[in-house]
């Protein structure tokens, strides 16, 4: 990647004067690195000018884009942060800062598994970076891409501990922010490092089978267009093969059985509209059989992710599993692009609408956890405490979706208690409530909500909280409301005491944990 070639990328995508500006990074950066070696041999400038082609072709905006060329800058250079706001201002500044934070946290987080109380100040910088703006960790995965893509000339060692903590952090964290693509990226590559062996034996195996399927699936894919253009429906239809690192994951579940495997290769029809979705999905399931179990609406109940698709797997004359994907070309976009595909250079939207404490108005619902993501990052600020559980949870733990008997969808951690689920409907709710049904069951307190569960909160006008409370709810949101409620009430004194009953409650956990 050289200057000429980026500037030639940028140039259909954005303003004259902001194509000025990055080519006025580039040559800040090129300066900054003059001398530096990446392992390879090539100038250390070619890194983050991939990283900005990158960027670029996620569709991101003029101040990433920049930060990208810069995001080694200040910690590997004399270049500082002063300097570059003077010169780029705020935002491409503040970006990058961001990621140098999260690679100095990095270092801390090798291992999710162990998150002990001694990373948590490196985690907190991560959270709060995130919390403030989620371009930092576009960027930051551009940047982990490339380093990714480059990784042969490194020692193996630091292959496997680059593998490894992509698999368990950069992974999770792009599939969090729905780009399905970029994790994928990063799975493959990663997985071929951190064990060569399995993936080329796997690589093997997809390209056997393949072969055999594609044949199939075509005499699928024709009927199925003959009858959609009958039925005046405009659709593309492809093949999509299962990756092989999900592969990988999906043998361990199924006892390493192949046969088990049906959807090594899918058929994807996009379609415009979501009537023709379900349109198209009434038509197959016409057409063939299919399996009930394996019929998913992802349109209706989106993933936490914000993926939205119809999936079915049917059963055709010839005794052949055929599993489908069905989806709009903007569900497409963004099962490909996810969160990136919101700050994309067509929109012209304000960048500054999606930093700081603006951000929450623009992110779309199904990414509350990044909203509550930042309401940990004021907290690590404000200097309380927080317990390493309660930052797991709300960074990678799953979620589950529970609705309200009127049919609302809200989405929680799992784990989440009745009263967290109280809380999140509205604050006057939770403080008056007094009992749960669950299914129509009355459920106790204590007992965690599962995905699907019908909730109904029994409220009475006269009855208030307690500090009990506090050991009932799991979720930062639904704790916060009911402290502040408590402390109205005169019932605790302060954030001390509170966090101290939290702090016993944590101590409570691991003790019985340990038993
Ligand atoms: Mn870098």
């Amino acid at each position: 990647m050289k200057k000429s070639e980026l500037l030639e990328r940028a140039r259909p995508h954005y303003e004259e004067d902001q194509v000025l500006d990055l080519e006025h990074a580039i040559d800040i950066a090129t300066k900054a690195h003059e001398g530096q070696k990446r392992k390879s041999g090539e100038p250390y400038i070619v890194h983050p000018l991939s990283v900005a082609s990158t960027l670029i072709d996620w569709g991101m905006d003029i101040d990433s884009v920049i930060a990208g060329v810069l995001h080694d800058t200040v910690e590997d250079t004399d270049t500082n942060l002063d300097q570059l706001e003077a010169l780029f201002g705020k935002d491409a500044a503040f970006l990058v800062d961001g990621v140098t934070k999260v690679s100095q946290a990095r270092a801390g987080m090798q291992d999710l598994a162990a998150y002990l109380p001694q990373t948590k100040d490196n985690l907190s910088k991560l959270l709060i970076a995130v919390g403030q703006d989620v371009r930092v960790i576009i960027i930051k995965l551009a940047d982990r891409l490339h380093n990714l893509q480059t990784l042969q000339h490194m020692s193996h060692d630091k292959q496997v501990k680059i593998a490894r903590e992509s698999l368990e952090v950069f992974g999770p964290m792009a599939d969090r922010l729905g780009m399905g693509r970029v994790r994928m990226e990063i799975e493959e590559l990663a997985f071929s490092y951190l064990d060569p062996q399995a993936f080329k034996k796997l690589q093997n195996v997809v390209r056997k089978r393949l072969g055999k399927s594609t044949r199939k699936l075509g005499a699928v894919r024709e009927e199925i267009s003959k009858v959609l253009e009958k039925e005046n429906i405009k659709a593309e239809i492809n093949g999509r093969v299962k990756s092989i690192y999900s592969l990988h994951k999906k043998l361990k579940k199924v006892d390493g059985n192949m046969d088990d495997i049906y959807d090594l290769m899918a058929l994807r029809v996009i379609v415009e509209t979501k009537e023709d979705c379900y349109r198209v999905l009434g038509i197959l399931h016409s057409l063939y059989q299919p399996m009930i179990s394996r019929i998913k609406d992802y349109i209706a109940i989106p993933k936490p992710n914000g993926y939205q698709s119809l999936h079915t797997t049917v059963i055709t004359p010839q005794k052949q599993i055929v599993e489908f994907q069905i989806r709009t070309y903007d569900m497409h976009e963004f099962a490909e692009r996810g969160l990136a595909a919101s700050f994309h250079y067509h929109d012209q939207k304000n960048s500054k609408d999606y930093t700081r404490n603006k951000k929450s108005a623009v992110l779309p619902t199904h990414m509350q956890w990044i909203t509550q993501l930042q309401e940990i990052a004021t907290k690590l600020r404000s200097g309380e405490d927080i317990t390493s559980d309660q930052l797991n949870v709300d960074l990678f733990g799953d979620r589950i979706f529970v609705y309200s008997p009127k049919g609302d969808i809200y989405n929680l951690p799992e784990g989440a208690l009745p009263l967290d689920f109280a809380y999140l409907v509205h604050s006057d709710i939770g403080k008056h409530a007094y009992g749960f049904r669950v299914n129509g069951a009355i459920q106790p307190f204590d007992k965690p909500l599962h995905n699907g569960d019908i909730v109904e909160v029994m409220t009475r006008k006269t009855n208030s909280p307690k500090q009990a409370w506090l050991e009932q709810v799991t979720t930062t949101h639904a704790r916060n409301k009911l402290r502040a409620q408590l402390r109205q009430l005169g019932v605790i004194s302060g954030i001390s005491h509170a966090a101290a009953i939290i702090k016993q409650k944590t101590l409570i956990k691991k003790k019985e944990a340990k038993k």
